[in-house]
């Protein structure tokens, strides 16, 4: 019997876009002799839609565009069988649920927690690990907590920068300096980021990055290489080979990352053979801390004087088979397919250990 795989796409985020490319390609790469899709469309009012097709082409963004009737449905009714309450048989779990949603409302437990309620295997990480993971000034206290280094920081909500500005100015002055880096506590993809050498340019960073999160976070910017690498595992963790970003602007934004065709991935990329082997265990440290399971990518600095800062990790990264952690897999000798098989059994196992 061929194993549902009940695919989540779009979501509310500022991601929206990012992950219907993501679900392109999945739908276009899983092995149909393995699994039934059923895709789950959720439109940017936060709609869930059941069977749609996507049309237009993986490596265009903005193309991608859901076609077709809508068939609204509850979030609760993604799985005949959760809806009327039946247990999945643990020996024959023939049922899985793949959230390829980035942002907030996806990557971020609240999708985590319902299939939990709903006893739905799904991939990927599970509510704690989602949720810290997704709070950039929560995941940087538990890796303060876990021992690791990180760039200096200061975390604030839209309420103190709307009474006292001036004072959360002046201790981003005094703690971080120029340049930095401020951005929405919660997203990913780059939005709302922005890179500020100056305290007028901060003023007006702030108040972007505002019109996606009432939390906000400022970073103290490094002129670092960014590296990334790839962990997979629930218990037993695997490492990918590192990968490098050479953006040819200003930082990895938005438009480097989806649009521009220069962005340079290194893969793998030119470290000194005991740097590597520290990288992998500040990752795997990383992905403990957080209790992470399936996946994630943990994105870091390295400094001139190979110091070693992490920056973040993302729970559901960017899956195209042009996105960074599936290239990475790649180059450690998982192709895309095999990638996907080898999260859903870990969705799988780690429902079965539940049980
Ligand atoms: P994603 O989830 O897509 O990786 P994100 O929105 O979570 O992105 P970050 O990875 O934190 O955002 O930052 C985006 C980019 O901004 C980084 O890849 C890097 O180019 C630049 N950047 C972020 N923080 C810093 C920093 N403290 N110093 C220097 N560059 C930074
Ligand atoms: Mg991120
Ligand atoms: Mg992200
Ligand atoms: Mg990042």
């Amino acid at each position: 019997m061929k194993t549902k795989l009940h695919l989540l796409f779009g979501g509310k985020s500022a991601e929206h876009k990012v992950s219907m490319q993501t679900a392109k390609a999945v739908m276009n790469a899983v092995d149909q002799s393995i699994y039934e899709v059923h895709p789950i469309y959720i439109d940017q009012e936060g709609s869930w839609n059941k069977g749609p097709v996507l049309e237009g082409k993986v490596d265009d963004v903005h193309a991608l565009a859901f076609q077709g009737e809508k068939n609204t449905v509850s979030p609760l009714a993604i799985s005949e069988r959760a809806v009327k309450g039946k247990e999945l048989d643990s020996a024959q779990v023939n049922e899985v649920v793949f959230p390829l949603l980035h942002g907030p409302n996806g990557e971020d437990g609240t999708v985590q927690g319902l299939l939990e309620i709903l006893g739905l295997p799904y991939v990927g990480n599970g509510v704690l690990a989602s949720s810290a993971g997704m709070d950039k000034i929560a995941m940087k206290a538990i890796f303060e907590q876990a021992g690791l280094t990180q760039v200096k920081y200061v975390g604030f909500i839209r309420k103190d920068w709307e009474e006292q500005a001036e004072r959360v100015m002046s201790k981003i002055e005094t703690d971080i300096g120029y340049p930095c880096f401020v951005k929405p506590a919660n997203l990913g993809s780059s939005v709302g980021i922005s890179k500020c050498k100056n305290q007028e340019q901060l003023k007006e960073a702030v108040k972007e990055a505002l019109r996606y999160d009432r939390k906000i976070i400022v970073e103290e910017g490094v002129n670092a290489r960014e590296i990334e690498i790839g962990v997979i595992g629930n218990d037993e963790l695997e490492c990918s080979v590192v990968g490098e970003i050479v953006p040819k602007t200003e930082f990895y934004d938005y438009q480097s990352k989806y649009e521009d065709e220069d962005t340079g991935l290194i893969i793998p990329c030119e470290l000194p053979n005991e740097i590597y082997e520290q990288i992998k265990d500040i990752a795997k440290r990383a992905y403990k801390s957080l209790d992470c399971s399936g996946l994630a990518r943990m994105d870091f600095f390295l400094t001139k004087d190979n110091e070693i800062l992490i920056n973040e990790v993302n729970t559901m990264p960017g899956f195209t088979p042009y996105s960074m952690f599936p290239l990475l897999w790649k180059h450690s000798g998982l192709e895309y397919p095999a990638l996907i098989n080898k999260l859903v059994e870990l969705a799988i196992e780690k429902h079965q250990e539940k049980l």
